[in-house]
């Protein structure tokens, strides 16, 4: 972006000095000239007279000219403003202004820009120094602000929604300044207006409100069949011994749903509250995968289907939470088995490959179910999304899976990617960072 033309600093010369005051000058010259002429014996008297009256004419027409002027309805530049109205703009306030970490524009009482910081491009478009506020804003609430708070000095905060051509919210602050030490309160020398991107702040108390509505309405629904099922053993199933028995088993597995989404509820937080901290233990990536299928197998063969583990990484030691890499991988080759059971066979893949800092182990788990839409990739990982709500909750599952497994891997400072089209089952990668062990081929006998 270009860097905006310095402020007038109250110059001693106008450096826009209107046409007239040269044409006075010319008007007096021509009248001394004539003067000097004549006195010389050069110019005839009469000559010499005429051309006076037509310089005294011409001087005063000149003067009279700036009255006759019609006011523009635009605020009034303040470079064409009397000097005495003019604020004094130091250039100390020019690079303060320009240093905030806000967007911000600095203007004069009647709302002209007088300086204005590179933020300022970016958050409402390009400022121009003497262009009226309204060229750049448009938003009604803000000039009546600036307009406001240049009248009686009071600071005001202003918060205003942008719907072209994103959904953005914003917050602007109009401060009043008494730059030659004025009284505060009274009429501002300048006004100070600084602009506030909310929008992230928003985007976060929105998920977190979905997230609450989202956490209730999960739990309500098994314990509203709860209690529906309790009533109805209190009361016309008292004495069906065989309705009794059916109402209980599907008590017993809506209470393990809630018990399930409460653990998924109290791992994402616990894991979230940690994001920022690497664990740094050593674990060897290929244990906790053959740890993971032997512990899924019972389950692959419930549902006919065939877990191949490959590790032709050898030893593969990452820095990790030996549990949490568990409970990811967990996840992934379990939802390939609840998703991909169509495609009878479940492959784990462990390999290396050369990441931009060193070596990275790269652990696929791959189904050939019927796969995942282009369209819901993007939203997999967020909280209770589910490509099919009911085919979810029949497999027993959560919504907050993968969203679990995007925080473990986040808080190994590893990547997750996943490659799907429909019909051809998923693909989910998640690269890890190698720890130096593995080149020397320790491996921990713990993991
Ligand atoms: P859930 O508890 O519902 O399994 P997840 O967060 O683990 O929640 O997964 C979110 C959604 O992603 C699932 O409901 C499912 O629709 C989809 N999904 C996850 N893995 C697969 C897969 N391997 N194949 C097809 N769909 C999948």
């Amino acid at each position: 972006m270009s860097m905006l033309p310095p402020v007038p600093v109250v110059p001693p010369a106008d450096p826009r000095a209107p046409w007239w005051c040269y044409a006075r000058l010319w008007f007096a010259l021509l009248g001394l000239v004539a003067l000097a002429g004549a006195a010389a014996g050069l110019v005839h008297l009469a000559v010499a007279g005429l051309i006076l009256i037509v310089a005294l004419a011409g001087a005063i027409c000149v003067r009279r000219g700036r009255a006759w002027r019609v006011p523009l309805p635009i605020v009034p530049s303040a470079a064409s403003a009397p000097p005495a109205q003019r604020p004094r703009v130091d250039p100390p306030l020019i690079a303060l202004v320009a240093a905030l970490p806000e967007p911000a524009l600095l203007l004069t009482p009647d709302g002209e820009i007088l300086s204005a910081n590179e933020r300022v491009a970016l958050a409402v478009g390009a400022a121009r120094v003497g262009d009226p506020l309204s060229f750049l804003v448009r938003v009604p609430e803000v000039l009546a602000a600036v307009r406001a708070g240049a009248e009686d000095g009071v600071p005001r905060r202003v918060e205003f929604a942008e719907r072209i051509p994103l959904d953005r919210w914003l917050e602007a602050h109009v401060v009043p300044l008494h730059l030659q030490g004025g009284r505060p309160g009274g009429r501002p020398d300048a006004v100070l207006l600084t602009f506030r991107d909310l929008t992230a702040q928003r985007r976060v108390e929105q998920m977190r409100a979905d997230f609450v509505a989202n956490a209730s309405h999960e739990l309500r629904t098994p314990l509203a069949s709860l209690s529906g099922f309790i009533e109805t053993l209190l009361g016309p199933a008292r004495n069906d011994a065989a309705a009794r028995e059916r109402f209980l088993t599907i008590m017993g597995a809506q209470a393990r749903r809630m018990s399930r989404l409460i653990d998924d509820l109290l791992s994402l937080s616990r894991i979230e509250l940690n994001v920022h901290v690497r664990p740094d233990t050593p674990v060897d990536l290929g244990g906790i995968l053959a740890h993971v299928c032997d512990t899924l197998t019972p389950l692959a063969q419930d549902r006919g289907v065939t877990i191949e583990l490959s590790r032709g990484a050898g030893a593969a030691m990452v820095r990790g939470d030996r549990d949490e890499l568990i409970r990811l991988f967990e996840n992934l080759v379990e939802n390939a088995l609840k998703y991909g059971l169509t495609g009878k066979r479940v492959e784990v893949g462990l390999a290396r490959e050369a990441g931009p800092t060193g070596e990275v182990a790269v652990i696929s788990v791959r189904d050939f179910g019927p796969g995942i839409a282009p369209e819901h990739l993007p939203r997999l990982t967020e909280r209770f999304y589910r490509v099919d709500v009911a085919a979810s909750r029949d497999q027993g599952g959560t919504g907050l899976g993968l969203a679990i497994v995007k925080h473990i891997v986040a808080r190994h400072r590893g990547r997750m990617t996943v490659e799907s089209s429909p019909g051809e089952g998923a693909n989910f990668t998640v690269r890890l960072e190698l720890a130096e062990e593995t080149s020397k081929n320790e491996v921990n006998p713990a993991a």
